[in-house]
């Protein structure tokens, strides 16, 4: 069976993974942080383990709630109320009794389960592809700073555009596929979550218009306090990579957010944080779409991007895991089919040799 390298531990990356090794590919995961999960990655909070970014589940979500199904989740995942700034009626939102990081660790059983690899703090530096022998090498740079090479018949890269063709310059991808790429553009984000002492907020998600973040994500008044210790908050906020604020210490950051959150909360007071951790993500929005589906730039190699989503989904292409889960499926469908064409083309020809190899030998023999 064929063998298969993927680059990431998002949720892309372990559903390809997930699949793959379910159909019997040798399959070898690599993700450059210590953790899995992605933008979905979680943390420890208090006594449960929390998304770094605010996540939920819509009805909506048909790909994503069978993939819920698939992996034996559908009874942990609960529907709950949640009222939205600007909207007057409750729309129901989805949430696992254990955090997304439940639906990330069933991914990641099964993989293992079915024999695949995951190496963590692995970062993919290089693709190429011996001519020779038709296979690609993913050179990764450790936290060492040693390197590692694996060879697969496919690589399956879930990172963003723009890396991925900083990590391909050595593969031979048309020069248009590779603008077109390098234009998918992306907008930078600064998440603050707080566990705070009391609840702020009427509603789940509240806009602010005229702070450095734009979205007030009230997670606890929808899904309870849990085990957090306290209400989960979260401000996020897009923020350009030029500017200052990026590169600011965590602690400034945070002040310079919850500074602009009591403007909106007033009776708020620095003593009610109880915890905080700060998320920045390079690649967190995309803006744009390429003009033609890029997800297979080149034979054997995929691109399972959540910016290409939009050939895969007929949902709206927006920012979410249903368009990914809809994008990693149909890239497996893809190496399925591949396979199946070899097998049937290794077995016509098998029975065209035999047809003639056979009476030969038979006349031979007299
Ligand atoms: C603030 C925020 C809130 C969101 N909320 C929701 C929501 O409520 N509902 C919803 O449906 N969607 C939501 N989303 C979108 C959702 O998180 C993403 O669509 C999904 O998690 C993307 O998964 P992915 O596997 O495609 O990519 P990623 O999660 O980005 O995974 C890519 C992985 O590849 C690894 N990687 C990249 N380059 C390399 C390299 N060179 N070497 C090794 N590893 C590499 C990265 O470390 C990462 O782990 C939200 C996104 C954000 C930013």
């Amino acid at each position: 069976m064929s063998s298969v390298c993927i680059v990431g531990t998002g949720l892309s990356g372990l559903i390809c993974g997930m699949r793959l090794t379910k159909s019997g590919y040798t399959v070898h995961i690599v993700e450059e942080v210590t953790y899995p999960g992605g933008l979905l990655a979680s943390a420890k909070i208090g006594n449960e383990y929390l998304e770094r970014l605010p996540h939920h589940l819509r009805k909506t979500d048909h790909a994503l709630l069978a993939l819920v199904k698939e992996v034996g989740l559908s009874d942990k995942l609960e529907w709950f109320n949640s009222y939205w700034h600007g909207h007057a009626s409750g729309r129901k939102i989805g949430y696992f009794a254990s955090g997304f990081a439940s639906l990330i660790n069933m991914l990641i059983q099964d993989i293992t389960d079915n024999g695949g690899k995951i190496s963590y703090s692995c970062t993919v530096a290089e693709l190429t592809k011996d001519p020779t022998t038709n296979t690609f090498k993913t050179t990764c740079v450790l936290s060492d700073s040693n390197r590692v090479s694996i060879e697969s018949d496919y690589v399956i890269f879930t990172g963003s555009c723009r890396p991925f063709v900083n990590v391909c310059h050595g593969l031979p991808i048309e020069m248009n596929v590779r603008d077109q790429l390098m234009n998918v553009t992306y907008k930078p984000q600064i998440s603050l979550l707080m566990v705070l002492k009391k609840q702020v907020s009427e509603v789940y998600y509240r806009s602010a218009k005229d702070s450095p973040f734009q979205k007030v994500i009230n997670h606890s008044l929808c899904f309870g306090t849990r085990g957090y210790g306290g209400n989960v908050v979260y401000l996020v906020g897009e923020c350009a990579i030029s500017d200052p604020l990026w590169i600011e210490d965590e602690a400034t950051i945070m002040k310079y957010y919850f500074t602009s959150f009591r403007k909106l909360y007033p009776t708020l007071r620095e003593t009610d944080i109880k915890s905080w951790r700060l998320t920045k993500v390079r690649y967190a929005r995309f803006d744009s779409f390429p003009e033609m589906d890029l997800s297979a730039p080149m034979e054997n190699l995929f691109l399972c991007s959540s910016g290409l989503s939009k050939y895969a989904t007929t949902d709206e292409p927006a920012n979410r895991m249903e368009s990914v889960v809809a994008l990693a499926n149909s890239i497996v469908a893809k190496i399925e089919f591949n396979e199946e064409k070899k097998r049937l083309e290794q077995d016509v020809s098998f029975v065209e040799k035999e047809s003639i190899i056979t009476p030969l030998v038979n006349e031979i023999n007299g």
